[in-house]
């Protein structure tokens, strides 16, 4: 049995070793073999160096795929799913927030209940900033009543998958991914299990409260037409206020004559008017841009280098000639370069 352990990577060259150390200690005693593969989103910093070093090292362990820019990390998970051979697959943060200790829980889990996916979650929110976790906790709760897609608070991308499951995710190729949304819309038996949060163990997080904020509304919009309808609901709501109000303008002009006050009324009826269908428009083309996206089919991600290029190339040096093993690694990279 192979577990293929994905780790997306953006400016993580300090947790990397950490990382590696932490799930050396957690795996030890388990009767499985594992396989690292990291996927380095882009990094402007040293860790496609440190990468290469720590895969030098152990090269039937440990694979790197290099982006030749920074995609963002659903990218980083497909091409790791993507990448990935083992006959269980878990996808990890570098930053041990996703603790390495859960695993052999994981498997056990797995094993005994027969399950297709374990997942995580963290039990609370300590140590995130009080607006973040505000924002976190409305995202779930719009996201469960709007969408049939329904995705557990606190649930992290840091899960175990069987092959099956993974295969029936790489199966969803669309272009606006969303990894949390896609794991639950796949189905299969899952079970979570619960976890305190931990800080960062190094570096910083990438993630800015703009870029969560718009990464969330990105769920809703990809799993739930909802916006959609609301923008219709709310014309047709002001459409309905705007004309009993006319009659009533109108009404009351016929009994009680035209006093000419009442201008600025006017203009900020005009502007909310105004400032709804801006909205509504907002709404409808948020929509239109994921289908312009989707119909480009541009790849998800473009690799720069990897750890089988590199293991290829040095045996084309040595005159090795080509393995079945080779080619299939290389075969595989064009696989991953072209799908999108
Ligand atoms: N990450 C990535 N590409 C990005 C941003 C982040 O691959 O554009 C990786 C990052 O290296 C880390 C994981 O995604 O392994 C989670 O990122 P981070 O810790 O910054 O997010 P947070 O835990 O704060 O939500
Ligand atoms: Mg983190």
């Amino acid at each position: 049995m192979l577990l293929s352990i994905i780790v997306p990577c953006y400016n993580e060259e300090e947790t990397i070793p950490l990382f590696i150390e932490a799930v050396e200690k957690a795996l030890k005693d388990q009767p499985i073999k594992w396989e690292y593969l990291f996927i380095d989103d882009g990094s402007k910093d040293q860790t496609l160096t440190v990468l290469k070093e720590v895969c030098q090292k152990k090269p039937d362990q440990c694979h790197y795929v290099a982006f030749s820019r920074n995609f963002g990390k659903e990218a980083a998970l497909y091409a790791g799913l993507q990448g990935a051979k083992g006959d269980l697959v878990t996808v990890m943060d570098a930053d041990l927030q996703d603790p390495p200790e859960l695993l052999p829980e994981m498997l056990a889990l797995m094993e005994a209940k027969k399950l297709d996916c374990v997942g995580t979650r963290r039990k609370n929110r300590v140590g995130e900033p009080l607006i973040r976790s505000f924002f976190a906790r409305l995202f779930y709760r719009l996201m469960n009543r709007f969408s049939e897609t329904q995705m557990v608070d606190g649930a992290r991308d840091f899960r175990l998958m069987s092959r099956k499951m993974v295969d029936a995710v790489l199966e969803i190729t669309e272009y606006n991914r969303f990894s949390k949304g896609i794991f639950s819309w796949v189905g299969f038996e899952t079970e979570y299990l619960s976890y305190e949060n931990r800080e960062r163990i190094a570096g910083q997080t990438s993630w800015s409260f703009w870029s969560l904020l718009k990464y969330s509304f990105d769920g809703i919009v990809n799993f739930s037409e909802v916006p959609l309808m609301l923008a219709s609901l709310i014309g047709a709501v002001s459409c309905i206020g705007a004309g009993m109000a006319l009659v009533f303008i109108i009404v009351r002009a016929l009994l009680f004559g035209d006093p000419t006050s009442g201008w600025p009324s006017m203009v900020s009826i005009f502007l909310f008017v105004g400032g709804l269908q801006l909205l509504c428009l907002g709404i409808i083309g948020k929509y239109i841009g994921k289908i312009f996206l989707e119909t480009k089919h541009r790849p998800h991600y473009l690799v720069k280098e990897s750890s089988q290029c590199e293991q290829l190339s040095e045996k084309e040096k040595l005159g090795a000639g080509k393995s079945p093993e080779s080619s299939n690694s290389k075969e595989r990279l064009k696989n991953s370069n072209s799908q999108g």
